[in-house]
Formats: structure tokens, sequence, C-alpha cells
């Protein structure tokens, strides 16, 4: 599956063709952001190369710190500030709470964004960092992942950019590709252990299926939270997690009406 933005806007638009009028309200939305994204992606002129050849798979491995460093983003407040402006208004359109921060502190609050997964401005400065950033963590994942071992991680965060998973692809008995909320790069991990604590006794991990068995959410009673996916097995057609989690609000929904949430901040510690 390629890792372009623009792929995704298109998988979303073919999907929006296909579907009722009345259920393509927000995947229009979207759709509109993700072609706006796919825009950025495309116009970047990221080089990792340098980076990446005095890179260490085996120090990645050992100490758990993953391998992209947010200054390799090279992000200047002239380009990265105009930016955020065009993003907030979009996201303004679902979201009204969104503005954009002063521009001396877009690249910190990005930086801040990176390292912890919260801006410390709340949810909805949050939303916008996370959105501003996808063509470059998106880019810089396309250029990285290939030169490194990803399915020798084994860690309940992104092996690339650090950030939580949202997606879990189910493969096997024994194994799951967790998608990563940030970059989208993927990256295998057992079943049977929650990804954002490490719980793996069995009487504190559940998971609920729809009626299909395709699609499902796995929760965690020992950290309270959730991961949703489906079931490489039993779904039909090839699956692009990329798109099914945009596709798939009504599982957050079960989710959280059940006690559960998704992880925000980072814990202390783990990331540096
Ligand atoms: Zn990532
Ligand atoms: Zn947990």
């Amino acid at each position: 599956m390629s890792h372009s933005l623009a792929d995704l806007a298109e998988a979303l638009a073919t999907h929006i063709s296909d579907i009722p009028e009345e259920e393509a309200d927000l995947l229009r939305f979207y759709q509109a952001l993700f072609a706006l994204l796919a825009e950025q992606q495309a116009a970047l002129t990221l080089d990792l190369d340098a980076h990446l050849a005095d890179f260490s798979p085996k120090k990645w491995k050992r100490t758990g710190e993953p391998a992209l460093r947010f200054e390799w983003l090279a992000l200047t407040p002239e380009t990265f500030h105009p930016w955020l402006e065009r993003v907030a208004a979009h996201l303004r359109q679902r979201l009204p709470d969104v503005s954009s921060p002063a521009p001396a502190q877009s690249v910190q609050l990005a930086k801040r964004y990176y390292h912890e997964n919260t801006t410390g401005e709340g949810s909805a400065m949050d939303a916008l960092m996370l959105s501003a950033l996808l063509p470059w963590l998106w880019e810089a994942a396309r250029q990285m992942m290939l030169h490194l071992p990803l399915d020798e991680w084994l860690r309940g965060y992104c092996p690339i950019c650090g950030g939580f998973p949202d997606f879990e692809t189910i493969v096997s008995n024994k194994w799951r590709r967790l998608l990563c909320e940030r970059c989208a790069t993927e990256w295998r991990f057992p079943n049977g252990m929650c990804p954002f604590c490490g719980e793996d006794t069995p009487d504190m991990l559940g998971f609920y299926t729809t009626e299909d068995d395709v699609y499902r959410i796995d929760v965690c009673d020992s950290c309270g939270s959730y991961i949703k996916g489906a079931d490489s097995r039993r779904f039909e057609g090839t699956l692009n997690p990329m798109l099914e989690r945009l596709l798939t609000p009504g599982l957050d929904y079960s989710a959280v009406e059940q006690g559960y949430t998704r992880p925000e901040a980072f814990e202390e510690g783990e990331d540096a």
C-alpha cells in the first residue's frame, strides 16, 4: 500500500461515490482535508537520506527511542505558521474552537506536541497540530520505513515517530499490525497484550466484534484504553487500514460508551 496522503484522499473520494448522500457528510470533510494535506506533502522538500546514513537499527531496537527526530522535519515559523492557519480554517468547519497560535509559538507547540502527544493548550490545539503535522510525518515515514526492520520493534508505540496506534489489523491468532495515528507507519505487535500499558493478564483484556466478526474493539481494564480495528482474515477485498480508521467512527462511539478512552499524552519517560 503506498504511503501518500494523495492516495488516501483518492480512496476516500472513491468510497464517497459509492455510499448514500446522507452518510457522506463527515467523509466529505475528511476528503477535503486530506486533499489539502496531500498538496502539502507533495510540496515538501524533505530529504532524510543524510540522517538515515548514520542511523543504527541496533541502538534503535535496544533503546526503544523512535527513529525520527523532530529537528529533521526542519520546520520554520515563516513557512509553518501560514500552513497552520490554512489547516485551522478547514478544521473550523467541524471544530469551531480551533484557532492557530501566534506565529512565534507555532514551531514550539509543534515540537511539544511531537514529544508529548499534546500541546498542553487543549484538545482543539492538539487536533490542529495532529492534522498540520501529517504531511511531514507521512513523508518522513515514507522515506524511513524501508530502512528500518519495523517488524522487530514489538513495542506499543510507533517505531518512527513514537505516536500511539489508533487502528489494528488482526493478521493471525498470534499477531496484529498496529497503525500509527500520526505518521501511519504499521508495525507488528502480539495479540493478548495492551499496546498502551503492556498488560498481558487475560482477565484484564477483552474484545468486542461486530456481528460479522470483521471489525473489533480491543479493551484493557488495566489502563482503561481501547483500540479499534479489523480482522484481515474475515475482511473481503484489500484492507486499507488508513481508510478504514476514517470509515469506522461508530466503533469509537461504542468503546467510549462502554467507558474506555484513547490514551492522550505520552507517559513521562516513554519518549524524549
Ligand atoms: Zn508514527
Ligand atoms: Zn492497558
